[in-house]
């Protein structure tokens, strides 16, 4: 692993807030933005970003690969995603209602998701994933609600990963099988018996740290057919892939369709929006439960909304990440071939995770995304990356010029 003493470029100013945040902030940071599980040489604080390049506190520019993690989709500071937000902002972001264009957004929704009948907003993806949960509960009855070992559905007591501060109570409902594990799925669907309320799974299998897998059509059919047979809500959580593979819904091509979808991430390009998407069965559920906060109304998330999914929707936005994304890891591939290291890249192209074999420390890992961050490309050793409309041919391959030296770094260090 790479120590800052060890890094060509030393960031004063990223340091500098480090050490201030460290005794304001608790950790320095929470969640998954603390760059202290990053190499030593990461930026954690970043000044500004514009189409696919980021720019740290120090002034460092680089090509960015996380997107903020997958808000960004179109390119940050999009024109005309920024022009609607600011239009909304001018004439006012909280009222004691909501502005007209929640209703603009919630009917453009149902006109682009197949399975929705009508949509709620929120802000934060576990926000969707837990109201998704409750209406399941609500329309059902029930109390089991069936989840993917490993998986990410957000942050509060019932999905969170780390069980500090989390009761046995929170869990009590929840039963567990493998993703794309049809035996596992059916055996959880007998435990939870007449008390099995839904299902939640995420698009594809995108765990930290493993290699990614798509749905198998097998697994994705017979989630629905476990959910109709029990009468239970079939959930999708397409918090971090939604808009990225399919504007209709991840598991379009698959040709199954959920109740519930959860959505946040690529909404709005940025601006801050969650969404719930349901079917008619569960509206009367989702009438039922009380949900709201301060600022879900808000205006100019709903409008950078409005630009974004019609941009989706209308151009070629999201073949061009998969595109992009192609482009991307056949260079990586080759060139991992000629430097004779061994890694995987799974998942689909546009949200890419590469990871290294025989490397459970992530020695390789950190050491390739260092040596690429040093030359302007911001990579993840361990979290899936993610595409854009924005990046060019030429950012890819910019950022294969960075991967080849990087490559030749691993292969140096570990032979
Ligand atoms: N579900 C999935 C699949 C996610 O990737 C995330 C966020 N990484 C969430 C839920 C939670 O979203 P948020 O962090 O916006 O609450």
């Amino acid at each position: 692993m790479l120590d800052r003493t060890d890094s060509p470029r030393p960031l004063p100013a990223d340091a500098a807030l480090r050490a201030r945040a460290a005794s304001v902030i608790p950790g320095g940071l929470w969640g998954h933005m603390n760059a202290a599980r990053m190499p030593a040489d990461f930026p954690q604080f970043f000044s500004g970003a514009e189409g696919c390049r980021i720019r740290d506190a120090d002034g460092n520019e680089y090509v960015d690969f996380m997107c903020a993690y997958g808000p960004m989709a179109l390119g940050y500071r999009d024109p005309e995603v920024e022009a609607a937000a600011a239009a909304a902002l001018a004439k006012g972001e909280v009222g004691n209602g909501p502005s007209p264009v929640l209703v603009d957004l919630a009917e453009l929704l149902v006109d682009t998701i197949p399975h929705a009948d009508w949509a709620m907003f929120q802000k934060n993806g576990t926000d969707a994933t837990t109201a998704c949960v409750t209406i399941a509960r609500a329309g059902t009855g029930r109390r089991k609600i069936l989840v993917a070992r490993g998986s990410y559905h957000g942050a509060v007591p019932w999905c969170t990963p780390s069980l500090a501060g989390v009761t046995a109570e929170d869990r009590a409902h929840l039963v567990e099988f493998d993703y794309n594990d049809v035996a596992t799925l059916r055996a959880a669907a007998e435990a939870a018996g007449a008390d099995f309320a839904g299902l939640i799974v995420s698009a594809f299998r995108h765990d930290a740290r493993k290699k990614q897998e798509m749905p198998t059509p097998e697994f994705a059919r017979a989630a629905r057919a476990v959910c109709d047979a029990a009468g239970a809500a079939l959930i999708i959580d397409d918090v971090r892939a939604g808009f990225r593979l399919h504007v209709g819904g991840s598991w379009e091509p698959y040709g199954v369709r959920p109740d519930l979808s959860a959505w946040s991430k690529a909404i709005a390009n940025g601006w801050p929006l969650a969404a719930v998407t349901g079917n008619d069965r569960f509206r009367e559920a989702a009438t039922q439960i009380f949900v709201t906060g301060s600022f879900w109304c808000g205006a100019a998330a709903m409008a950078a909304a409005l630009v974004s999914i019609r941009r989706y929707r209308e151009t070629d936005a999201i073949p061009h990440m998969a595109a992009m994304g192609e482009r991307l890891r056949a260079g990586i591939a080759a060139q991992a071939a000629a430097h004779g290291v061994a890694l995987s890249q799974t998942g689909p192209a546009q949200m890419p995770m590469v990871l290294f074999d025989d490397d459970e420390d992530l020695a390789k890992g950190f050491c390739f995304v260092s040596a690429a961050l040093q030359r302007g490309v911001y990579l993840h050793p361990w979290h899936n990356m993610f595409l854009s409309a924005a990046h060019r041919p030429e950012d890819i391959d910019f950022a294969l010029e960075a991967t080849d030296a990087a490559l030749a770094e691993v292969a140096r260090r570990f032979g």
